[in-house]
């Protein structure tokens, strides 16, 4: 049966460094739902017009826009044993929807990790984060800058600074996280599927208590 990981955590905590780590080692897809946002922003599709407007500010796309993305993207032919889904759900009506979504693949969500950190060592984090522009790899100027700055290790392109990376958006972002996918965590709690990760240890480390949280659910 395919499998399906959601990654769970605030803003800055390592959920895309970790959930494409997560990919390489498990063959499972990585889907962001940041990411596809991005994609279409730069294609400056209808739907990457209409995220932008939100993004820009910190708030979160509706859902029934985001919805509609994840569920186009978990159809295609990749994701047929299953994906680590890194941003979304982010609200409770998109986890409902997505464990509909899920039913109708045959699965459901297997486990969830929390990955959590202190307030100030988000807003660090974000800070110096450089983002790689043709595929997202992610780096950090302090905890794991890249071989030669402003490029990316991984594939040559440029790297750039996310406009919502800004200090008082990251804030702002924050504060959007406690107040609308915080419930979230209870939620997964009760169905027994929630894992806590200390995401202040290195990110080898956490990639190994992640990796043992999967062997555990499985
Ligand atoms: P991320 O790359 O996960 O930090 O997401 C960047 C931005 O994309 C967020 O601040 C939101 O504006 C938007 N976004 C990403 N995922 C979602 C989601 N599941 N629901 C709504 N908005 C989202």
């Amino acid at each position: 049966m395919a499998k399906y990981i959601v990654l769970l955590g605030p803003p800055g905590v390592g959920k895309g460094t970790q959930a494409s780590r997560l990919s390489r080692r498990t063959g499972l897809a990585h889907i962001s739902s940041g990411d596809l946002f991005r994609e279409n922003i730069k294609k400056q599709t209808e739907l990457g017009k209409l995220a932008q407007t939100y993004m820009n500010k910190g708030d979160l796309v509706p859902d029934d826009v985001t919805i509609a993305m994840i569920k186009d993207r978990l159809s295609r032919p990749d994701c047929k044993a299953g994906a680590i889904l890194d941003g979304f759900p982010r609200t409770p009506a998109q986890a409902e929807a997505l464990e509909v979504m899920l039913s109708g693949f045959n699965g459901q969500v297997n486990v969830v990790p929390l990955i959590n950190a202190q307030q100030d060592v988000l807003v660090d984090r974000l800070g110096g984060r450089w983002t790689c522009r043709a595929s997202g790899h992610i780096f950090n100027e302090k905890f794991s800058p890249p071989k030669e700055s402003g490029v990316c290790d991984f594939d040559g392109s440029e790297l750039y600074q996310r406009d919502d990376d800004k200090a008082e958006t990251v804030k702002y972002r924050i504060v959007v996280y406690m107040e609308q996918t915080t419930p979230l965590i209870a939620h997964y709690r009760e169905l027994g599927k929630l894992v806590e990760i200390n995401g202040m240890q290195s990110i080898e480390r956490v990639t190994q208590e992640l990796m043992d949280a999967l062997k555990n659910e499985s």
